[in-house]
C-alpha cells in the first residue's frame, strides 16, 4: 500500500516503499507475541537499525540515515501501522532518549551513547514523569546533588517506556530547586548502576509490545560527565527542540493507528453481510468510512506540511502541539467509528481493531496531554 506518493520526491516515495515492506514482512510476524507477552522484542532495535530505520534523522558520520523530517514521520506511520507499542518503544528511543544528546551532548556522551544507539546496540529510554508530577513538570522532585567529581540523585520516575529494557536513561532532575523550569538538567544514567533499579513493570490497557515501568533511584551516583550540556541549569530548555520535533513525530504515530483502523473496517465492512448485502453498501457505513478517508488524508497533509517547515527551519512550537492535538483528538474518531462498524465482532479480542481502539486511546494523554498543547497553542497565539 502506497500514500500519497505523488506529494513525495523519488527519495521519500523509495523509502515508504522499504518501509512498508518491511513494516508488513519483518515487523508484522513479531507482533501478536509482542502483544500477548506484554515484552519488546529486542531485535526490533536491530533489525530496524540493520536497515537504516531505527534512527533516520541523525547524521551519516553518527551512523544515522541523514534524512529529512518528513521520511522520519514515514518511517513512524509505518510501524505504528503494524503495532503502536512498537512505535511507542521506537520513539521513546530515536527521539527523547536520544536527541538532547545529539543536540547538547559532548563528543564523549555522543561515542558512549548516541553512536551505540543509532546502531541499535544500546536501548534508550527518558524519565521525566514522576508518581505525583506530569503535565506540570516543572515540579518534579528529583533531585541530583553535586558531590565531587559525581551528582548523587534521588527521586522515582513513573511511566517510563522501556524503563525494564533501557541500556540507559535520560534522568531529568533538579539541581538548583530553587530557580523553577531552569533548575532542571538531563542527567545520562547507565542500567546496572548501583541506586538504580527499575521497580515495578506496568500492566496498561494498550500498547503492550512497549514496555513500561517505574524508576526509581536511591542514592545513585553518576559521573559529572553524564551531565547533558556540561553545565547545570537549562535541561528545560535543552527539552523544548526535542518535544517540538516529537510532536510533529506524534502525529505520524496517530496516522499509521487511524491508517490501519480504517483498512481493518474497511475491509470487515465488505465482507460483512446483513439484511441480504455487504453493510459497506449501507449508506451509513459508506458515509462513515469516507469521513475516516477524509480526516485521514487531513491528518497526514498537516503532518507533512509540519514536518516540511520544520526541516526548513521555521519555529513550529505552535504547529507542533497544533499537530499532535489534531491528530490526537481526531484518532478517537476514527477508531471509535471503527469498533462501531465491526458491530459485536469489534469488542472481541479476535479482531484486531480493539487493539488500534485500546493504543489510540494513550495518545491524548503522553508526550504532553491534549489540554497541554491547548495551553502552548494558547499561549503561542498569545492568548
Ligand atoms: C504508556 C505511557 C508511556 C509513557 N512514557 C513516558 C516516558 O517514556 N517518559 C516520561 O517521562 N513520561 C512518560 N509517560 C508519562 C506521560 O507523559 C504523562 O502521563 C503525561 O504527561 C500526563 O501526566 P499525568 O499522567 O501525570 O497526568 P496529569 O498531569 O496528572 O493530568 C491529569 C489530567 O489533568 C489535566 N490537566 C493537568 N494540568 C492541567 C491544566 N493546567 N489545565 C487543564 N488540564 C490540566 C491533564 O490534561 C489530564 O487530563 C508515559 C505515560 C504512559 C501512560
Amino acid at each position: 500500500m502506497q500514500y500519497n506518493t505523488s506529494e513525495l520526491t523519488e527519495e521519500q516515495r523509495i523509502f515508504q516503499d522499504m518501509m512498508t515492506d518491511f513494516a508488513d514482512e519483518v515487523l508484522a510476524p513479531m507482533v501478536d507475541e509482542a502483544e500477548e507477552t506484554g515484552n519488546t522484542p529486542l531485535e526490533l532495535f536491530t533489525k530496524m537499525a540493520e536497515m537504516g530505520f531505527l534512527c533516520p534523522r541523525y547524521p551519516e558520520d553518527l551512523g544515522g540515515g541523514g534524512a529529512d523530517k518528513l521520511t522520519e514521520c514515514i518511517m513512524i506511520e509505518q510501524v505504528c501501522r503494524v503495532d503502536a507499542g512498537f512505535c511507542g518503544a521506537i520513539v521513546a528511543h530515536s527521539g527523547l532518549g536520544t536527541m538532547p544528546i545529539f543536540l547538547h551532548g559532548s563528543d564523549e556522551q555522543k561515542e558512549k551513547y548516541l553512536i551505540p544507539a543509532i546502531q541499535g546496540k544500546k536501548i534508550a529510554a527518558f524519565g521525566l514523569t514522576e508518581p505525583n508530577v506530569g503535565s506540570d513538570a516543572a515540579s518534579i522532585q528529583t533531585r541530583a546533588v553535586r558531590d565531587g567529581d559525581e551528582y548523587v540523585i534521588n527521586g522515582t520516575k513513573m511511566f517510563i517506556t522501556n524503563a525494564t529494557i533501557c541500556d540507559y536513561v535520560i534522568v531529568a532532575a533538579y539541581t538548583q530547586p530553587d530557580k523553577r523550569g531552569l533548575g532542571i538538567n538531563l542527567f545520562l544514567v547507565d542500567k546496572g548502576t548501583p541506586g538504580f533499579t527499575v521497580s515495578k513493570k506496568l500492566d496498561k490497557v494498550g500498547n503492550h509490545a512497549a514496555e513500561t515501568g517505574e524508576l526509581v533511584f536511591e542514592d545513585c551516583r553518576v559521573p559529572a560527565e553524564n551531565l547533558i550540556g556540561g553545565k547545570e541549569c537549562g535541561g528545560f530548555q535543552q527539552l523544548e527542540s526535542t518535544l517540538i520535533s516529537g510532536r510533529i513525530t506524534y502525529g505520524a504515530r496517530c496516522l499509521g493507528t487511524a491508517q490501519s483502523a480504517y483498512d481493518l473496517t474497511v475491509e470487515y465492512a465488505k465482507q460483512r453481510v446483513q439484511f441480504g448485502k455487504p453493510i459497506i453498501k449501507f449508506q451509513n457505513t459508506s458515509f462513515k468510512l469516507a469521513e475516516m478517508a477524509t480526516y485521514i488524508d487531513v491528518m497526514r497533509t498537516y503532518v507533512w506540511r509540519v514536518a516540511r517547515l520544520y526541516e526548513a527551519g521555521a519555529n513550529v512550537k505552535k504547529e507542533s502541539s497544533m499537530v499532535k492535538l489534531f491528530c490526537a483528538e481526531l484518532l478517537q474518531n476514527i477508531t471509535n467509528a471503527g469498533m462501531q462498524i465491526h458491530g459485536g465482532y469489534g469488542y472481541m479480542m479476535e479482531y484486531p481493531i480493539q487493539r488500534h481502539w485500546r493504543d489510540g486511546r494513550l495518545y491524548t494523554v503522553t508526550e504532553g496531554t491534549s489540554e497541554v498543547q491547548r495551553i502552548v497553542i494558547s499561549k503561542e497565539c498569545g492568548f
